[in-house]
């Protein structure tokens, strides 16, 4: 069982850095550790994602999970709870959407951001076996958001129009 651990915030330099691969070969103690402790910090939150970095820890593991009440984006699906080592992905067309997305570590704010409709994500399990699949629509905007937390990149950054910041009140207020 894993702990809850306090999501670090915006403004916290490891944010921004950039993670380190694990060692697919040596998957350890440490890494169990870290993936039960993301699993865990992530059921505890409202999230439907959380990355290594969101709990101080500097290495390239995400999990995702989404429970169906808990999502908000019209073509959501239940997704389980799964642990994600060294996950990249590409783009398997150019097609692209503009979503408001929220983030742990950024509270209260959400923001309007593009992404890549239908990719080929490629991650290694907690067995070390390397798990290759085509995701689509919020799935695939999950695990973009998640990847890029591994990159040091918070939402934030990708947020292109002016009017692209907004509170999950005045969502429900002005948009839906
Ligand atoms: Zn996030």
């Amino acid at each position: 069982m894993g702990k809850v651990l306090k999501i670090r915030e915006v403004g916290d330099p490891i944010l921004t850095k950039i993670c380190d691969k694990v060692d697919i070969k040596n998957i350890d103690e440490n890494v169990f550790d870290i993936i039960d402790d993301l699993k865990t910090t992530l059921e505890f939150g409202t999230g439907l994602g959380i990355s290594a970095p969101q709990i101080g820890v500097n290495k390239r593991i995400i999990v995702v999970g989404a429970k169906k009440e808990n999502v908000k984006y019209n073509d959501a699906e239940e997704i389980p709870i799964t642990a994600m080592i060294n996950p990249v992905w590409e783009k398997i067309s150019d097609e692209t959407d503009i979503q408001f997305e929220g983030c742990m570590s950024v509270p209260s704010i959400r923001g309007k951001v593009e992404r890549y409709k239908n990719i080929k994500l490629t991650y290694y399990n907690e067995k070390g076996e390397k798990i290759e699949k085509e995701i689509h629509g919020f799935f695939a905007r999950l695990v973009q958001h998640e990847c890029d937390h591994l990159d040091g990149i918070v939402l934030l950054a990708r947020v292109k129009q002016q009017d692209g910041f907004s509170t999950a009140e005045n969502i429900r207020k002005f948009e839906l």
